[in-house]
């Protein structure tokens, strides 16, 4: 579950490098996603298209890192929620882990969150369950 060290630059491609701090297209997020293989960084979970991720600042911008592709890491939504809970709110930290603890780890698969249609999380047992 460690950080592995990101893949060197995919063999072929031209390594592409942003001067820092510049803006982004949607076009070079996609080339992003792509040239990770879209798998987490942080856990090795393939990532669907369409499905939430990060482009995460291994060195985060506001210490000094640059906003190059070399210093970020694809990071899936629980991986990122994981490593960045600082600035959402004590409930969202709690809902989050408290999902992160009940869900299987099955169900957290190539198709993300595994919630059972008009499941409920319920407070007092701690876990997910269809309202009477
Ligand atoms: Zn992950």
């Amino acid at each position: 579950m460690g950080k592995r060290p990101y893949p060197a630059q995919a063999g072929g491609t031209t390594p592409f490098k942003h001067p820092p701090r510049r803006k982004l297209t949607k076009r070079d997020y996609a080339k992003f996603f792509e040239s990770r293989q879209r798998t987490c960084e942080g856990c090795g979970r393939p990532i669907r298209p369409g499905e939430r991720w990060t482009r995460d600042h291994i060195i985060a911008l506001t210490n000094g890192g640059p906003d190059v592709d070399e210093n970020c890491q694809l990071l899936c939504k629980f991986c990122d929620s994981a490593k960045t809970p600082s600035d959402l709110s004590q409930s969202g930290k709690g809902k989050r882990q408290a999902t992160n603890f009940v869900v299987p780890k099955e169900y957290r698969g190539s198709s993300g969150f595994y919630k059972p249609p008009g499941a409920q999380f319920n407070w007092r047992t701690g876990r997910y369950e269809i309202a009477p």
